[in-house]
């Protein structure tokens, strides 16, 4: 049942905030406290068909508009996120749990995306080949597609999303944006400050929802193309279902992200960065390490490894310690029963966060960090994403094996190496099957002027979001091949010439 008297998260259709006509709505609980704070609709098949409409009717002037006024408005949205991202990272940590801090990057990165749309001028280049035959060239355009959309996950609601519509709006395309359904605040606050930036009316709208809009948003004939990141599950669905309708799709999903520790590896840096990537933003990150190969005498510092995962501090978001609760108490039973599963299967649980009590927050979604060491394939804590702070240790003779394990896994999401060995890292970049690699650094998400990738199941679609990649992503190369007559009789020369 949900709280009618709570706020209603407006939809924006058309460049008006209004709330939806739906008669099915969500409560958004702050996962620290369980506090009510505002309830979202789920948005209907009709509304969905009524932003797309709107954001179709906004294409024809928008595709027109000159490329330096789409990227002017880009400029002053990156302003309008850095003045307000204190109150950008206060929305994102009551509505989702993240620290502060956490919050603060969380719209940081976002941010660097929306920099980068304002360089919009130098990156939708077309080529140019002069005189391919006689008194012909041939040159392409990098044309807009029309409506696009982005669907997206809870654990970067700000992040996620600005990897999408800013890239896509800023190539002369319209948007629908469909938030994650469990934390859509921020998105809307964001959207809010893009409008105010100066995003014309109908070029990004927002629905809210579940299956039902998405669903509706595969299947409309008007969109073109989809952007979306989330779980491998309902990712190769939207694939599947999208794709057939004739669209552009591009799915980023699931991750079980493996780091090798080599025993050459700088220990003290080393365990630093991986107690921040395994347990950081409570695991909820689609790079988190959840796995460490330690090879060899490696093997030696799991106790080491405990030790920093037992000193790090669990606590309500806004207290800003290093790692929150879980977003739901449905994600907190699935990761506690996960934890169940993984010592009755017979991995070595070294730490287990299922008994952490937060004072004052008693009833929040808080598990602490948990390590299992003696992890193996075919142990459902190894085969399953779980999501949450939980590092499982696999032990391993060599390098090779160490590389074997983690191309054996389905995710390819991300993957790092800590060694001082340059071979070893130069090795492991050759034969590893992963998207995101970081050498002695364990989250290696790319930078805009790159674009995220990913292997196997963590990607469907050949283009990567923001990035080169997706202002190829979200255009029509159009090649044209031309031959202009020249006239000028006075000059006594005739070029009329025919193509070789
Ligand atoms: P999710 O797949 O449950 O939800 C993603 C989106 O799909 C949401 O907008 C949701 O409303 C919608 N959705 C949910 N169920 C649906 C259904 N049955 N039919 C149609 N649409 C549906 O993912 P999540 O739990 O919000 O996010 C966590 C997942 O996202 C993890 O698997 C994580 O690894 C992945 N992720 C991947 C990346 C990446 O770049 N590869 C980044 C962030 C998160």
């Amino acid at each position: 049942m949900t709280d009618s008297s709570l706020p209603g998260v407006p939809v924006l259709i058309n460049g008006e905030f209004r709330q939806s006509q739906t008669t099915r709505w969500r409560d958004l609980v702050n996962p620290a406290t369980q506090e009510r704070i505002a309830r979202v609709p789920m948005c209907t098949t009709d509304e969905v068909a009524a932003a797309v409409a709107a954001a179709k009717a906004a294409f024809p002037a928008w595709r027109k508009t000159p490329i330096g006024t789409r990227a002017r408005i880009f400029l002053a949205y990156q302003q309008l996120i850095r003045e307000n991202i204190k109150e950008l990272a206060a929305i994102l940590t009551r509505e989702q749990g993240k620290t502060l801090a956490d919050a603060e990057g969380d719209v940081f990165r976002g941010l660097e995306v929306v920099e980068h749309a304002a360089g919009i001028g130098n990156l939708q280049l077309g080529e140019v080949a002069n005189n391919v035959a006689n008194g012909v060239d041939t040159y392409t355009l990098l044309q807009p597609l029309g409506v696009c959309a982005g669907i997206t996950p809870f654990n970067f609601p700000a992040m996620i999303p600005l990897w999408m519509f800013p890239m896509a709006i800023a190539c002369g395309n319209t948007f629908v944006l469909k938030p994650s359904e469990q934390d859509p605040m921020v998105t809307m606050r964001l959207v809010e400050l893009a409008i105010q930036a100066g995003i014309p009316k109908g070029v990004l709208n927002v629905v809210h929802g579940d299956a039902e809009a998405v669903d509706a948003i595969c299947d409309h004939p008007d969109v073109k193309a989809i952007s979306f990141v989330g779980s491998t599950r309902v990712g190769t669905h939207v694939y599947e279902r999208a794709s057939l309708a004739g669209k552009r799709v591009q799915c980023m999903m699931g991750a079980k992200n493996h780091a090798i520790v080599m025993p050459d590896a700088h220990k003290e840096q080393t365990l630093d960065a991986l107690a921040g990537a395994a347990f950081g933003a409570a695991g909820q990150r689609c790079m988190a390490i959840s796995v460490t190969v330690l090879v060899g005498d490696a093997q030696k510092w799991i106790p080491d490894i405990v030790e920093r995962a037992r000193k790090l501090r669990v606590g309500a978001g806004i207290d800003n310690l290093d790692l929150g609760p879980l977003i739901s108490g449905a994600a907190h039973e699935r990761v506690v029963s996960l934890i169940a599963q993984g010592a009755q299967e017979g991995a070595k649980l070294e730490i287990d966060g299922r008994d952490i009590k937060v004072a004052g927050y008693e009833k929040g979604n808080f598990v602490g960090p948990t390590v299992f060491s003696g992890v193996k394939p075919g142990m459902t804590v190894y085969d399953q994403e779980i999501f949450g702070p939980v590092l499982c240790l696999v032990n391993a003779d060599s390098l090779e094996q160490a590389i074997e394990i983690i191309n054996a896994n389905p995710n390819g999401n991300g993957t790092a190496i800590f060694t001082q060995s340059g071979a070893a890292a130069r090795r492991f970049q050759e034969d590893i099957d992963v998207g995101q690699v970081g050498i002695n650094l364990p989250i290696p998400v790319p930078v805009p002027m790159f674009s995220f990738t990913g292997s196997r199941a963590s990607k469907l679609g050949d283009l990567g979001p923001y990035g080169k990649q997706v202002v190829l992503f979200y255009t029509q190369t159009k090649t044209v091949i031309a031959r202009w007559f020249d006239d000028d009789v006075s000059s006594g020369v005739n070029t009329t010439i025919r193509l070789q």
